[in-house]
């Protein structure tokens, strides 16, 4: 690999941010837009980055076409700290919540709401190793549930809710941390989204929560200041100093999307992309992909030859010709490719091809 080029990152996060944004930001990192400085020296008190905030929530309001009853929240403590956040802030009725577990992230959010209330696990697909998305009908939710927690897509095993579960009343909460503005979504049928950085978005440090209004304002007593939504809410996320940085970089994500025409047009690409790479490993003879095919992620493509010593050669080529990072988690092994919006199209091209030579050479 020549070092001097920038290498295909098939990261599941932090991952690849488009081209067009870095060098945006790098022309302007020591004297943003005349004023002397950079953002990150910046006063989140300034005017220049008041611009910059609330630029960065009417692109985002414009891209998912959240409507005007939704707060739009920028926070900090990554996906992690929002498992805590929804259940302190969404259980004041009666404190029940009930939860379906399609892997480590939805289960760490589940122990995580277990310590604030009664939870009840509705479903689980950990039967067949979270190869799947498990089918439940509105009969199973109790009907008093405070809400019902999914996540939308399964980074680590490459699911995702193709179809959402009918919770009839119950308000509805998804963790969307790696596939935010992947594709169009109704955020109405959502009471409250919450998604990291660092797949989708920009470079970690920024945690972004769209909450409909009705479920802000019912913490627990106990919960601390930074974790109400309500206190970030009311000061339009400047309570205290917000990730301006990252803040700014999700701006120019935003801006960048809005560009190429919106979510509509990047979802066209995400699903090509997807589709070619599925084709190939449904094709071949050497890789599989474990997951049921209608509950497959575009963003996260797990796949296997069944053999870790082959999976690892994989992985050390695979590196040393510039397609970084296609390791499977290091709970499940294999391989994983995460192919998110700033993944360009010739880069899942670019390795479909190298996984030809691959297979040719060694089957
Ligand atoms: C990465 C990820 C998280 C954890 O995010 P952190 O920002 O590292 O806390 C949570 N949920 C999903 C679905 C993820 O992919």
């Amino acid at each position: 690999m020549n070092k001097k080029e920038r290498v295909f990152n098939f990261s599941a996060g932090p991952s690849m941010l488009p081209i067009d944004v870095i060098n945006e930001v790098a022309a302007e990192l020591a004297n943003y837009q005349e004023s002397g400085q950079s953002v990150m020296e910046m006063s989140h008190r300034s005017a220049e980055f008041d611009k910059i905030i609330k630029d960065a929530e009417s692109d985002l309001r414009k891209l998912m076409n959240i409507p005007e009853n939704y707060k739009v929240l920028f926070l900090q403590g990554g996906g992690t700290t929002q498992f805590s956040m929804v259940a302190l802030n969404f259980m004041g009725g009666t404190h029940k919540a009930d939860y379906i577990i399609t892997g480590q992230w939805a289960k760490k959010a589940y122990t995580e709401a277990c310590k604030y209330g009664d939870i009840k696990v509705v479903a689980n697909s950990e039967d067949k190793k979270y190869t799947y998305i498990p089918k439940v009908s509105k009969d199973d939710f109790r009907p008093d549930a405070d809400y019902v927690y999914i996540c939308e897509n399964n980074t680590i095993y490459g699911t995702h809710y193709n179809e959402l579960p009918d919770t009839g009343e119950i308000p509805l909460v998804a963790d969307m941390s790696s596939c935010i503005l992947s594709q169009e979504i109704d955020v109405t049928k959502y009471a409250a989204i919450f998604a990291g950085a660092q797949k989708n978005i920009g470079p970690a440090g920024v945690t972004i929560a769209i909450i409909r209004d009705d479920m802000i304002g019912k913490a627990h007593p106990m919960t601390p200041v930074y974790m109400d939504y309500k206190v970030h809410a009311e000061k339009d996320s400047l309570y205290n100093t917000p990730p301006c940085f990252a803040i700014y970089v999700a701006g120019k994500v935003f801006k960048h999307l809005l560009d190429m025409g919106g979510i509509k047009a990047i979802e066209k690409v995400n699903l090509r992309k997807a589709e070619k790479l599925y084709n190939f490993i449904d094709n071949s003879k050497l890789f599989k992909c474990p997951v049921a095919k209608e509950d497959r992620s575009i963003m996260n493509v797990v796949m296997v030859t069944g053999n870790d010593v082959m999976d690892k050669k994989f992985v050390d080529e695979a590196k040393e010709a510039g397609f970084i990072n296609l390791k499977g988690h290091r709970s499940i092994g294999g391989l994983r490719a995460s192919i998110y919006n700033a993944m360009p199209e010739e880069g899942v091209d670019k390795l479909i091809e190298f996984m030809k030579k691959f297979e040719e050479e060694n089957i």
